[in-house]
């Protein structure tokens, strides 16, 4: 079977550079020991193999449809939600009384990598169970939590979050399906959503849709948001079920996750549809973040393990290729030579480069990410809400970065491959496809990075800019005590400095009240701070792997720590630079993209 990711560096990641072991100490990890945790990540993999990969091609070229009100999903779906229910795959991170295993994010977010990377149609379909349990476990009471909770993570029923309307996505507090309230505490709901992931297909036998929807009276804007569970059958004290008056209407055939139902879905058309409320009403968008938050890192995950599993196919494509001859110093060619394989060409080994400094930081990011996740939910104090800050800063980054990089990691995998990476025989058109959806769904990168720039940056008065400032100084020192990375620490350094000089241009803005010059080029930022944040991951796994070369006792081969040092040079020759380039248009005389109400439309 084709490689699509790579057990060795997983494990290099999780065991060595951001220390799992560490969380241990935690009463809530008790149960677990670097034994099961290495167990854990072998039976993803072999039911990743299993049934995951061999199924990838044929998701995409048997799309999900719908036809006479159903939907039909590829037919493997019924036999992965009856696993993951039987194998406590959709409770991983769910506390032992909720019926899960209490393992860590980091842990279950690493066993998600091989998931994604194996076959990104499926994987979705568990974490929004999960993530939709999860929310009705955190805020809901304790009757909807028994009516809903133990059928989702046994796989028989599937979870989905549905906040978008037709006239409402990135600005949440345009929703205006509406909640009534009817007997028994129970609100009649009424209203469309569209795009639902996961929102109808055949392999499970309910849905609860984890709804946001506004009060009768409620006040307008997002203030106004309550969440409801809606269930599409209601079952009653005998187990019966009776159908609760929300059906999907119609589906969206995608370019890509074509695998991965996306539906539309309506609410009250008999005016019978009732939804229970979870938590507090008015708190929904408060509550939905919850979810929210952990997608944006699915999201994130999705991507660097989609483009993962496109650079081992161009990888093995450019291993096996023979094309053209080595330029010989003369920089004539040898043509009574035979021709050698692409993968020594150094443009080819700099595609290959690149997509591997790509996933590889990412990876490192979002295991980095789950980790303050654990920490920020097991820790007291003062490191409880450093690791909380830490984790809001960098989830818009976490989810940005490897769904845009991974796609420009992809493009030259498919370059790798030539004319035929342009050809359906060929997986990389799929994961080109696949994972152009990563940086629109879960909050577009616009949307992300306004949040980086106007809420992340702010936030208690920069102290998470402030957090993240002193933790790369710490991985910048470490790195000079080893003679061959102080040139490395020290590129480091000068860019943290960029990122000061670009906030010190900015900031005079946003103390004037002038939002939208301070907003202008979030995007921009978004893409210098990132390309930042992954040198710091690189630097870290250097500092790592330098370690491992000078101990006797390795775990890997020697080449494999070198390998590392290599894509970490790589990575600031080829892609730090381009911050200075960020910089240079975000603090540019001209103001280009400002609507002037004097002028006419300049397009
Ligand atoms: C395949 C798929 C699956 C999905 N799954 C789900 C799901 O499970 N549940 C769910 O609720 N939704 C889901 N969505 C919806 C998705 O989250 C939205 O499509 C997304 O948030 C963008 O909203 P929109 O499509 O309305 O675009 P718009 O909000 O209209 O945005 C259009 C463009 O304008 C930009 N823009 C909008 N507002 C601003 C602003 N204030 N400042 C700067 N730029 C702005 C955006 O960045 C974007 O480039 C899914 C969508 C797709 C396509």
């Amino acid at each position: 079977m084709a490689r699509y990711m790579c057990m060795d560096t997983l494990k290099f990641l999780v065991f060595d550079v951001h220390r799992i072991q560490e969380l241990l100490q935690y009463e809530r990890f008790a149960a677990f020991d670097t034994d099961s945790i290495n167990i854990l990540l072998d039976s993803a993999m072999s039911w990743a193999d299993q049934d995951f990969y061999p199924y990838y091609r044929d998701m995409d070229e048997k799309p999900v449809y719908y036809k006479d009100g159903k939907t039909y999903s590829h037919p493997i779906l019924k036999k992965i939600f009856t696993q993951a229910g039987e194998n406590g795959w959709l409770g991983t991170y769910f506390d032992h009384e909720d019926g899960g295993m209490q393992m860590p994010h980091m842990l279950a977010n690493a066993t998600n990598h091989i998931f994604e990377a194996a076959n990104n149609h499926i994987p979705g379909y568990m974490g929004l169970t999960s993530g939709a349990a999860h929310l009705i476990a955190t805020f809901g009471n304790e009757t909807i939590k028994q009516k809903f909770i133990p059928n989702m993570l046994s796989g028989k029923w599937g979870g989905t979050m549905a906040l978008t309307e037709p006239q409402c996505g990135s600005s949440l507090s345009d929703i205006v399906t509406s909640a009534k309230p009817a007997a028994n505490g129970e609100y009649f709901i009424k209203g469309q959503k569209i795009f639902i992931s996961g929102g109808d297909h055949e392999a499970v036998d309910n849905f609860i849709h984890l709804t946001l929807a506004r009060i009768e009276g409620a006040p307008a804007g997002t203030k106004g948001i309550s969440l409801f569970a809606v269930p599409k059958y209601r079952y009653n004290k005998d187990e019966t079920a009776e159908y609760n008056d929300v059906s999907a209407v119609a589906d969206f055939q995608k370019m890509g996750q074509r695998g991965y139902s996306t539906v539309h879905l309506v609410y009250g058309e008999k005016e019978d549809c009732i939804g229970y409320l979870v938590g507090e009403a008015n708190q929904g968008l408060k509550y939905m973040f919850q979810m929210m938050n952990g997608a944006r890192i699915d999201v994130g995950m999705t991507a660097a393990s989609t483009a993962t599993a496109a650079y081992y196919a161009s990888l093995q494509y450019a291993k096996e290729r023979p094309q053209g001859r080595k330029i010989l110093n003369s920089g004539k060619k040898d043509v009574s030579e035979g021709q050698t394989l692409i993968i020594n060409h150094p443009d080819v080994r700099r595609m290959l480069l690149l997509q591997k400094a790509i996933v590889e930081g990412a990876l490192s990011l979002l295991l980095e990410c789950s980790k303050y996740s654990d920490i920020a939910h097991c820790d007291a104090d003062e490191t409880k809400s450093n690791h909380h800050l830490l984790l809001e800063f960098l989830t818009p980054i976490a989810k940005t970065y490897p769904s845009e990089m991974g796609r420009i990691a992809i493009n030259n995998g498919l370059q790798v491959l030539g004319g035929y990476g342009y050809c359906m025989d060929f997986p990389l058109q799929q994961y080109l496809r696949d994972i152009r959806i990563m940086a629109i769904y879960e909050g577009t990168t616009g949307i992300q990075s306004l949040d980086l720039l106007g809420r992340k940056i702010p936030m208690e008065n920069g102290k998470a800019l402030q957090l993240l400032t002193a933790q790369m100084t710490m991985t910048i020192n470490e790195a000079k005590t080893y003679e061959n990375l102080i040139v490395y620490a020290d590129i480091l350094a000068g860019k943290m400095g960029e990122i000061q000089k670009v906030l010190t241009y900015l900031m005079p803005y946003a103390a004037k009240g002038d939002y939208e010059n301070y907003l202008a080029d979030a995007t921009i930022f978004m893409e210098m701070a990132s390309n930042i944040v992954i040198g710091h991951q690189w630097l870290k796994m250097a500092i790592v792997a330098q370690k491992a070369i000078l101990n006797d006792e390795k775990v890997f081969e020697t080449s494999f720590y070198e390998s590392k040092i290599h894509t970490m040079k790589f990575y600031f020759k080829y892609e730090l630079p381009k911050t200075k380039a960020c910089l240079e248009t975000i603090m540019y005389q001209d103001k280009l993209t400002l609507v002037d109400e004097s002028k006419e439309l300049i397009f």
